[in-house]
């Protein structure tokens, strides 16, 4: 394994998931009496395991593979390393040309909408390794963006060939710049790989995104909308139960349709089971669809899927009749909705067709939020108590996500009609932060909290969850008796579903003489949303059945359907 020749061998340090047998066509440019390419994950590795491998008189190039976490920092398994790294290049008993054999280069992955943190620990590194006379062979980081990966990484891979094959002298040269003109190179470098795009695209679905939300069974019509079947829907064609929104405010699970108008979002949650196909954007800049196009579009691959259920065990023709009138819309599938510049048309032209509208927001829209027209039900995901938290859960590209996040629940303690708290439990993460929350409930005021335990659908990568994170029911019914406890007179626990870990807390206006009133009269609904008079949440309620109620023995599973055996204890995946 050991040479004394001047030509670097090459290690391969991902930092992030990459498919690593794109590096092993090294092997055959590096010259046969060196070391040959090797590949691990600085990720797996224990910290010391990790540091750059010394070879006496042998130069060795150290190819890292990075992404950037929230607010420029490592990604969260390569903090260590790096800390280790940063410590001895700040040792001043290490000497300063301590590394003067780690020749490296370092392949950025990121997203240009976090704007000056786009690549940020790429070019952190770069500078780190610096300091003690690494060597970047390319002068700077090769930065690509998430809609250019393939195609940057095989540019990156091309270059480190031709690196490899020149069997040239390597000099070492001591890189660190002074703090001025590094940031000036970190600007410049973002600017660069900014240039190196094909130009804004006007259609927001591209030949990416499309494979990889079509691999998750989405339907995507038109340039940036898509649909998929719930699995509660396929549960109550079957008539095997419908989900928690049937128990707790009476849809029928069988004609709900998951849609979104915008695939694009502005956070990354780490409990998105979108994996992150889809883009991520501050504002929309793709063409768009008009509202007509999306709710046909919408309706059409809806329908297109139910139709494939036909024949399967359970599924009448009475129930696939009743399915294809759709009647509800969560509008909640992947993306973030509001950003979709006609939304408020599309919003109304769902009432118009007696389509109710469960609209979920994750709140980083304010202005949005205030001219929206009434929906069926306003929800808004608030997915951590504290800043710290949200930043950490929601991954969000605004800087100023927390101002943001407080206007719109804000603005929704102005909204007449229901309005809903979305809290996502992630244990670990953020079922700690009890008084925060207090604090968001006082500021929105809403009329409803669904409390519902994280689901768990495989692993998200290195920033993702498991199971472990994953709360039980009778954790989640913990964690709202200590909201209650908390919070004052205000709310009572109403329903639960058991069967997918949420519970309902709800304002006790709605306990009307002794009875919860959690269900929704839909046709009243559309009638005063058609009118254009004023009216409030107060003008469409029904009352809950009892197997709805909290503490039945039904546990919010409607017993006119059959209940199926889980095989796992967990919550169920799927649907909104
Ligand atoms: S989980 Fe959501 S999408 Fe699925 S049936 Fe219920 S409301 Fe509709």
């Amino acid at each position: 394994m050991e040479s004394d020749s001047d030509v670097p061998c090459a290690v391969v340090l991902p930092m992030t998931e990459i498919d690593v047998d794109n590096f092993a066509s090294l092997e055959e440019s590096s010259p046969s009496d060196v070391m040959q390419p090797t590949t691990f994950s600085l990720a797996t590795r224990e910290p010391l395991q990790s540091a750059p491998p010394t070879i006496a008189n042998q130069k060795v190039l150290n190819v890292f593979v990075v992404s950037t976490y929230a607010g420029g920092s490592p990604p969260q398994n390569a903090v260590s390393i790096f800390n280790l790294i940063d410590d001895m290049s700040q040792d001043f008993r290490v000497s300063g040309n301590a590394w003067e054999n780690h020749h490296f280069a370092i392949l950025g992955c990121g997203e240009q909408v976090y704007g000056k943190n786009f690549n940020r620990f790429a070019i952190s590194l770069q500078e780190v390794l610096s300091r003690k006379g690494g060597y970047a062979i390319f002068g700077k980081p090769h930065l690509s963006d998430i809609d250019t990966t393939e195609r940057d990484t095989a540019k990156f891979i091309v270059r480190l060939k031709k690196y490899l094959s020149a069997e040239t002298k390597c000099t070492p040269v001591i890189t660190a710049k002074p703090k001025k003109q590094r940031k000036e190179s970190a600007e410049a470098d973002i600017e660069e790989a900014a240039g190196t795009e094909d130009g804004a695209a006007d259609e927001m679905i591209n030949p990416r995104i499309r494979q990889g939300l079509t691999k998750q069974g989405y339907t995507l019509f038109g340039t940036h909308s898509g649909v998929k079947l719930c699995r509660w829907t396929k549960s109550m064609m079957r008539g095997h139960g419908g989900c928690y929104k049937h128990t707790f405010y009476g849809i029928s699970s069988l004609a709900c349709m998951e849609m979104t108008p915008s695939l694009a979002c502005a956070n990354k949650c780490v409990f998105c089971w979108r994996h992150h196909t889809n883009p991520t954007a501050r504002e929309w800049r793709w063409k768009h669809d008009p509202p007509e196009f999306v709710i046909n579009g919408a309706l059409d691959g809806h329908r297109r899927m139910l139709k494939v259920l036909r024949g399967v065990p359970g599924v009448t023709e009475e129930r696939l009749r009743e399915a294809m009138q759709v009647r509800h819309c969560a509008l909640s599938l992947v993306g973030e909705p509001i950003i979709y510049p006609e939304i408020n048309k599309l919003i109304q032209l769902m009432h118009q067709n007696e389509i109710s509208t469960f609209l979920v927001t994750n709140a980083q829209f304010p202005d949005r939020i205030r001219d929206l027209p009434p929906a069926t039900q306003l929800y808004v995901s608030v997915d951590a108590g504290d800043k710290a938290s949200l930043q950490a859960i929601d991954r969000p590209i605004f800087e100023d996500f927390w101002d943001r996040y407080l206007e719109c629940i804000r603005l929704l303690a102005l909204k007449k009609q229901r309005t809903v708290f979305r809290l996502t439990l992630v244990k670990n993460y953020n079922v700690e932060q009890i008084d925060g929350y207090i604090s968001l409930v006082r500021l929105g005021k809403p009329e409803f909290i669904e409390v519902k335990g994280v689901t768990y659908c495989g692993d998200n990568g290195e920033d993702g969850i498991s199971m472990r994170n994953v709360p039980y029911h009778h954790e989640v019914i913990d964690f709202c008796k200590l909201l209650l406890e908390r919070i004052g007179d205000t709310y009572d626990i109403a329903c639960e579903h058991e069967h997918s870990c949420c519970v309902l807390l709800a304002r006790k206006e709605f306990k009307i003489d002794g009875v919860w009133h959690t269900w929704i009269n839909y046709s009243k609904f559309f009638e005063l949303a058609r009118s254009g008079e004023p009216f409030t949440s107060m003008d469409y309620l029904l009352p809950t059945p009892d197997w709805g109620v909290y503490g039945s023995a039904e546990k919010g599973f409607d017993p006119s359907q059959i209940k199926k055996k889980l095989r796992h204890k967990g919550p169920i995946a799927g649907g909104c």
